[in-house]
């Protein structure tokens, strides 16, 4: 086999190491940002709960001041009641009673259903306060985790790169401009075997002539097709 396709072929088994801890860096990433949304969220929601308690409290003390207001009223009422003279005024604060106390009842009606609610609300806090912290070691101790796991990717590359260019140094320097351009292009693969008539590379039938010319140690061929360097 010719010289130059040998090392491309090496230099090509380091670059598919490169990339493929790249991809594993790259999802290692997400994972990360995947677990740091996840616990904000939670955060959130948290925080979403205690202004809702905080504004139901409001309300709650609204309609108590309110209640306490009508039961004054009701009692001034009953008071009058007691001095009137007349039927007809008798009647009329009767009434007027009755109305009041249609407005108190529904005041207290309302109070429990925020009464309840904020029961509700208060539990559910409480469960994510029992969670968080629990989640929170979780989350941290992944994320360590999953940075060890990019760093190591990060010394594979190293490791790998120093290798590529070290060995780049050998290729003939005639092709190995176009050997680092189809690196960078054509999905990382720069040199493909050719199976039967068909490049690898590409899928693609390349002519019988080229295949023959792509088995001699002479000559350093390309793809007719996808431009990639071609062996046999
Ligand atoms: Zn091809």
């Amino acid at each position: 086999m010719n010289k130059d396709i040998k090392i491309m072929i090496e230099l090509q088994a380091f670059w598919q190491v490169i990339l493929q801890e790249r991809k594993n860096i790259e999802r290692f990433n997400k994972s990360i940002d995947f677990w740091k949304t996840e616990l904000a969220g939670k955060k959130n929601t948290r925080t979403e709960i205690q202004s809702r308690i905080m504004e139901l409290k409001n309300r709650q003390k609204t309609g108590e001041l309110e209640l306490h207001v009508s039961e004054e009223k009701i009692k001034k009422l009953e008071h009058k009641k007691t001095i009137i003279q007349t039927q007809k005024e008798f009647s009329a604060v009767d009434n007027e009673i009755t109305t009041v106390r249609a407005e108190k009842n529904a005041l207290e009606d309302s109070i429990i259903v925020l009464m309840d609610l904020i029961d509700t609300e208060e539990k559910t806090l409480a469960s994510i306060d029992a969670e968080l912290p629990a989640m929170e070691k979780q989350v941290g101790n992944d994320i360590e985790m999953i940075k060890s796991d990019i760093d190591k990717s990060e010394e594979i590359i190293k490791l790998n790169q120093a290798h590529f260019d070290a060995l780049i140094k050998d290729l003939n320097p005639a092709l190995q401009g176009k050997f680092s351009k189809l690196l960078s292009s054509k999905n990382g693969i720069a040199i493909a075997e050719v199976s039967g008539d068909v490049c690898t590379g590409c899928n693609f039938v390349i002519p019988a002539a080229l295949t023959l010319d792509a088995s001699k140690s002479d000559k350093t061929i390309n793809c007719t097709n996808c431009g990639r360097y071609i062996y046999k």
